[in-house]
């Protein structure tokens, strides 16, 4: 009798063990960086998983659907694709995720924390239009990025008015303006967000590189998607204050700019742009097509196109404001 319970002792001891095996998330340091067991997340967070392929996993929860690949930063997060901060790593049968993307993509995606409770008053939008005077952008032919930059910015401009907002524009002529005087003048101006407004072009490839892109600040101590066009190094600037903002802009922007537009979904990166580093509200950059490419190239030249983008930037810009904004009930609660 006394064995039987020491070993009904001795079981409930292991299988609590066990079980508290299982649950503490297991860190361990991979190239330098902190990972979790992808396992652990999804279990803490209710997401069932499940492999598509050999290198593809999708993860199931009540609200969204995440579609993460081995050893890749591709990721798709309820359909909109989203560059992970570092690649998701198979080792010994286990997926891991960086500890940095749990907290720094995941949870300002799929748990937005609104405003703190504050309304979010969006009134007046910088825009950006990239380059300008001697800088002349991407040129393609006769083509100069600049000038369909600053086409596109007094399109959206025009549309912003139209919908409620005031809006600055960093330059309204074909004039060279320094980068960092571009957020200064949106910090100067009280701008609730900065919108950097750029064509891309592609040098390998031009025939088959197409699509749109939006870009926010690459948290402190990560790295960007690509070295592109970076400065400075991985410390924290200013913009890193509004890390959750800007990405959650980005993606709002991103979703609504593609499926509007229907281009190739070339995903929200992270870049350290001088533009956003210092930027003291939410800001993004959005690379709204390819000059090089014959097809998106000749749209983009076309009036009536950057018309559309306008309508979805101007969209983009709404989605954010609003999902930002507590709930009505909320505000009245507080009163
Ligand atoms: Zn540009």
């Amino acid at each position: 009798m006394k064995l039987v319970f020491a070993f009904a002792l001795a079981l409930a001891a292991s299988l609590a063990c066990a079980q508290g095996a299982h649950h503490s998330p297991e860190q361990v340091q991979i190239a330098g960086k902190e990972y979790v067991r992808l396992t652990d997340w999804a279990k803490a967070n209710d997401f069932e998983v499940a492999w598509l392929k050999r290198d593809e996993l999708e993860l199931t929860g009540r609200s969204a659907r995440l579609l993460l690949n081995v050893d890749s930063c591709d990721a798709r997060i309820n359909g909109v694709s989203v560059w992970l901060l570092s690649p998701l790593v198979h080792r010994n049968g286990v997926v891991y995720i960086a500890q940095q993307d749990v907290q720094s993509t995941f949870s300002p995606l799929l748990s937005p924390h609104g405003n703190g409770g504050r309304p979010v008053a969006i009134k007046t939008i910088c825009l950006d239009p990239g380059h300008g005077g001697a800088d002349p952008g991407n040129c393609v032919g006769p083509n100069r990025e600049a000038k369909y930059n600053l086409l596109l910015a007094q399109e959206v401009q025009k549309q912003l008015v139209r919908a409620g907002f005031k809006v600055a524009l960093t330059r309204n002529s074909d004039s060279a303006v320094d980068l960092p005087a571009r957020p200064e003048l949106a910090k100067r101006r009280k701008a609730d967000l900065f919108v950097s407004l750029h064509f891309n072009a592609a040098e390998n490839a031009p025939n088959s590189v197409h699509g749109t892109e939006v870009y926010c600040l690459t948290p402190a101590g990560a790295s960007s998607t690509n070295a592109r066009g970076e400065g400075g190094n991985a410390n924290w600037c200013a913009g890193n204050h509004l890390n959750e903002k800007n990405l959650f802009l980005a993606y709002q922007m991103q979703k609504v700019l593609t499926r509007t537009l229907e281009t190739e979904d070339r995903g929200v990166r992270r870049a350290r742009f001088a533009v956003l580093r210092d930027a003291v509200m939410p800001a993004i950059l959005i690379e709204a097509g390819f000059l090089s490419h014959p097809v998106e190239g000749r749209k983009i030249l076309d009036p009536a196109y950057r018309r559309e983008i306008a309508r979805a930037i101007v969209e983009g810009v709404l989605s954010y404001k609003h999902l930002l904004a507590p709930a009505p009930d909320l505000k009245t609660a507080r009163r």
